[in-house]
């Protein structure tokens, strides 16, 4: 007999066999810079997973899918998504889908006492590059964002990413070319929204949400070229100021056609562009591959699509050089490393999209330290002061990014105890003041959904 003492690989406080969702509860806050959705699943031994609805969206994406889950055995992570995922769609609302498969991943690593990166077939990196985006509010020239980019690279950033789109270009006469009055239409629309009748005001807000939504070839906006210039120089003003010899991204363009979008890429290939993003809506595969096959500009698109089957039209015609899912909307952890796994057999990056909480941040970290063809991932919240106090992780030693990097958790789980709700009180969505309210009111959803007869 030997005398080695042999670590238990089950927490002892849990039967994973046994264990059972009893409930699910949400605490919305605001200004992390997003509004955020938190969200917990708790079993019937006191374990408890930590989720999160995606960025901007509505926590009834969640809510309804609470029927769907009580009783089951959390562990039985991609069967229980299997059969939640029709509930799922592009963008927003994909996160209930995904907030609840990030939570049973926590819940089996807390039940068996293992990171979840192991479960994922373990890691490929003890640490993961991140990245911060930095968007043009106060840096209305090349200058102010190159300084604005070389304050994140003295933090210890090693990877950049900067907006640019035609928003700079509104107040420069002869910049753009629109059907005239068409650029001041969300003005007005807001102009309305100021005053008291709720109808009116609603009524304002879903003209400007039409408004927005108008994909980008039905817009009728054009690029000048004084604009281009403008856009041009701006470019070559950062890098003036960052220098040539660290990746810088860019994001947020506009709703231009195609046709400006080449244009635009042409000019600025000089420039070293690690990668252009979302340039068109990612569903026109055919414009995607005109585009990735007119510039050596690395074309990115993803943030916004759903499940790996909506990435496979991209890869296979070969529209794109770099992908960049949330895994809030990409259909989870799991689901996330498919897709970058996928990716990888046509010789395409991986970067991730995240402008969440730690939890997501956390979940994303283990999904990429699984995953061989990933680039960086990025981080919306370096300028928050108290983003990392939205959870408790004990043992840690101060904040989540370090130089430019998070290390990855060996702790079970996402590696996270719990959130902090001292801290979520003094952040709340006003709309939803109580946190981790009552849910019951959905217990009994249920509809015959089937997605075939
Ligand atoms: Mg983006």
């Amino acid at each position: 007999m030997s005398n080695i003492e042999i670590p238990l690989s089950v927490n002892t406080n849990s039967r994973p066999s046994d264990l059972r969702i009893t409930d699910i509860r949400f605490t919305d806050i605001v200004d992390a810079p997003m509004h955020c959705t938190l969200m917990k699943i708790y079993t019937n031994q006191g374990l408890v997973g930590l989720g999160e609805v995606r960025d901007g969206a509505s926590r009834t994406y969640a809510e309804m899918l609470k029927s769907r889950i009580l009783g089951e055995n959390p562990c039985e992570i991609d069967k229980i998504f299997r059969r939640i995922k029709q509930f799922g769609g592009p963008a927003r609302q994909a996160g209930g889908v995904c907030g609840i498969e990030i939570a049973l991943w926590d819940l089996a690593g807390k039940a068996y006492g293992v990171p979840v990166y192991q479960m994922l077939g373990g890691k490929f990196r003890n640490k993961i590059r991140i990245y911060c985006d930095t968007d043009v509010s106060g840096k209305h020239t090349g200058k102010d964002m190159g300084e604005a980019l070389k304050k994140r690279m003295e933090m210890g950033f090693t990877f950049l990413k900067m907006d640019l789109g035609i928003g700079i270009l509104h107040n420069e006469k002869g910049a753009l070319c629109a059907p005239l009055g068409f650029l001041q239409e969300p003005q007005e629309n807001w102009e309305k929204n100021k005053g008291d009748d709720p109808l009116v005001k609603k009524y304002a807000r879903n003209r400007n949400y039409d408004y927005y939504n108008i994909a980008h070839p039905f817009t009728g906006i054009h690029i000048t070229e004084k604009g281009f210039d403008i856009l041009e120089q701006y470019v070559a003003d950062v890098r003036s100021v960052i220098g040539y010899e660290i990746p810088l991204a860019i994001d947020h363009f506009g709703h231009i056609c195609v046709e400006d979008c080449i244009k635009l890429c042409r000019r600025i290939e000089k420039y070293n562009i690690a990668w252009a993003e979302d340039l068109i809506p990612w569903q026109y595969t055919d414009q995607y591959v005109r585009l990735r096959n007119s510039t050596t500009v690395p074309i990115c698109t993803g943030e916004d699509i759903y499940l790996k089957e909506g990435f496979k039209p991209l890869f296979e015609k070969g529209g794109l050089s770099v992908i960049h899912p949330d895994l809030l909307s990409s259909g989870g952890i799991l689901e996330n490393k498919k897709i970058g796994d996928m990716a990888q057999d046509y010789g395409v990056a991986m970067a991730i999209h995240m402008a969440e909480s730690p939890v997501t941040c956390m979940a994303a970290v283990h999904s990429v330290a699984a995953t061989e063809n990933f680039l960086a991932l990025e981080n919306h919240s370096v300028d928050v002061d108290w983003w990392d106090d939205i959870v408790i992780r004990s043992g840690s030693n101060g904040k989540l990014v370090q130089n430019g990097y998070i290390s990855v958790s060996d702790k079970p789980g996402l590696g996270i105890d719990d959130y902090n709700d001292e801290v979520l009180k003094e952040h709340l969505n006003p709309k939803f003041p109580e946190l981790w309210a009552s849910t019951d009111m959905w217990n009994d959803e249920w509809s015959h959904d089937r997605v075939w007869s």
